[in-house]
């Protein structure tokens, strides 16, 4: 499958390295291949960018609407296709990758769907027959950078909201999961979306920082690691350029004496293994209650190591590969650099005799929280347990992290809920649920070094990809 850059409505080939997407469970097997954009394309797709966003912006909500519609519909038709495409390039489970897909269709209707919203505010003035009403604007050109690893779903909660909004785009997607990327621009294109609106160009962090520094884009949102979201909040800084940015975690999920230990059990390994653990939500703390830890680690311990890892592909499959060699080069050296320090391996931990790029699920019962472990996110299917000896304790544990992302407690009591509400700092609290999972209509976003500027999702993205203008309309004398 050959992928393509889309500069100006034109689908190009680039003029860039070539480039090929590899399976990650067989990385002989060629996924698909492309051309990076030069740095002059890159411009071409700027300047076509801003040259379409008077058209849009100007162009009935309903109508940037109905484009968007269309395209959830083409999306929701190639679920299964492209969730096996998915699948291939990135290496999440088939039904993962399945799911992924068919929640980027219902993200983009959602988008849709706020055209039937309120578009802004009245108030009232004190002044006689005058209204003051705050109406909102697009931003103008929006530069995407997305990651690796929701290919479509993180695309689709940035272009969404920038094209009902009347932004256009220029869309950077990671270099290695190129194939959904031409997926869902294909599909936006085939939707009717005018030429120029979208522009997806394929490349590696220059291609990124060239985004980020030209004049020609207004704003930029990037969802990736905490140190290059921490170089282009500077670098906009510098620009005076709005900047939204969604960074690392190092979630935590607290388990108290009083909780389901079963359930807790299940739902820790689902937070910390699906998606090989490559969630910037996955679990990769856990802090449990002394007086239950044996007993939770044990069960832990069981559901990790009975979990099928494999081909993801394969039905029966619970887990697959990382995406990339480096990926599993980091992950392992974290658990040897762990176990170095000091942790005990109560699954997993070995590294595994096989093709592709695997690591089996790993529990680690930590020394304490001075190890580089509990600082430092490894972004892959490991989970590192602590003891505390209170509720209070243990939520003061979860916030001893730099990163603010998201985190799950497990109690019956409402009381220590409440207190985990108040206490935890984070952008994303899970009450006896797994710390991963979103809806659409809610804001997402981290705390601390976890994220920055306006939250995405829900109506809170409204607040990045638009301007707010205030209008004191009175009569005329
Ligand atoms: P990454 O390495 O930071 O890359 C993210 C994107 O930035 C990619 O498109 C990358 O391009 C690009 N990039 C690299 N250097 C750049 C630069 N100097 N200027 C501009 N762009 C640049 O992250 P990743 O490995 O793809 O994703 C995993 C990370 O994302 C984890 O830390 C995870 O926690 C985080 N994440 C956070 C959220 C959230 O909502 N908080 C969601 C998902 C993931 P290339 O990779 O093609 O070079």
């Amino acid at each position: 499958m050959d992928v393509l850059n889309l500069i100006g409505g034109r689908w190009a080939e680039g003029e860039g390295e070539e480039f090929a997407d590899t399976n990650p469970a067989r990385p002989a097997e060629v996924v698909a291949r492309g051309r990076f954009a030069s740095a002059r394309e890159v411009e071409q797709a700027i300047a076509a960018a801003r040259e379409a966003a008077p058209g849009w912006a100007a162009t009935p909500h309903h109508a940037r609407a109905a484009v968007l519609t269309g395209a959830a519909d083409l999306v929701d038709a190639s679920a299964d296709e492209w969730g096996a495409e998915l699948a291939r390039e990135e290496g999440k489970t088939l039904a993962e990758a399945v799911a992924e897909v068919s929640g980027a269709a219902r993200i983009l209707r959602y988008y849709a769907s706020e055209a039937d919203r309120d578009s802004g505010e009245v108030f009232a003035s004190p002044r006689p027959g005058e209204s003051v009403l705050v109406v909102r604007k697009p931003i103008g050109v929006a530069g995407l950078i997305t990651p690796f690893n929701f290919p479509v779903a993180i695309p689709a909660w940035k272009i969404g909201p920038a094209l009902t909004y009347g932004n256009t785009v220029v869309w950077k997607p990671s270099s290695l999961v190129p194939l959904l990327a031409y997926r869902l621009a294909r599909a936006l294109v085939q939707a009717g979306l005018p030429d120029g609106v979208l522009n997806l160009v394929y490349g590696e962090g220059e291609a990124g920082s060239a985004i980020v520094d030209h004049p020609g884009v207004d704003a930029v949102s990037f969802t990736g690691s905490t140190a290059v979201g921490r170089a282009v909040i500077a670098r906009c800084g510098e620009l005076g350029k709005p900047v939204q940015t969604e960074m690392g975690g190092k979630n935590a999920s607290v388990v108290l004496a009083d909780a389901d230990l079963d359930h807790a059990a299940e739902q820790v390994c689902l937070g910390a293994f699906r998606s090989t653990g490559q969630k910037c939500t996955a679990t990769s703390r856990l802090i449990v209650a002394s007086q239950v830890a044996d007993d939770l680690l044990e069960r832990v311990a069981e559901r990790a190591a009975r979990l099928v890892v494999g081909d993801p592909l394969a039905p029966e499959v619970e887990m697959g590969p990382l995406v990339s060699s480096a990926a599993r080069d980091r992950v392992s050296a974290g658990v040897r650099q762990a176990l170095g320090e000091g942790a005990k391996p109560l699954a997993g931990a070995s590294p595994l005799d096989r093709e592709g790029w695997f690591v089996p699920p790993t529990v680690l019962d930590l020394p304490g929280t001075g190890v580089d472990f509990w600082r430092t996110e490894l972004f892959g299917p490991v989970v590192g347990a602590v003891r505390a000896s209170s509720a209070e304790e243990a939520l003061g544990l979860a916030n001893l992290s730099e990163h603010g992302l998201s985190a799950a407690v497990f109690t019956r009591d409402l009381g220590v809920a409440l207190s985990a509400v108040e206490k935890l700092e984070v952008g994303v609290l899970h009450v006896n649920s797994e710390s991963a999972g979103t809806f659409p209509y809610v804001p997402f976003g981290g705390a601390k070094q976890s994220g920055f500027g306006p939250k995405e999702q829900g109506r809170a993205a409204r607040e990045f990809y638009t301007r707010t203008v205030t209008v004191y309309l009175g009569a005329p004398a």
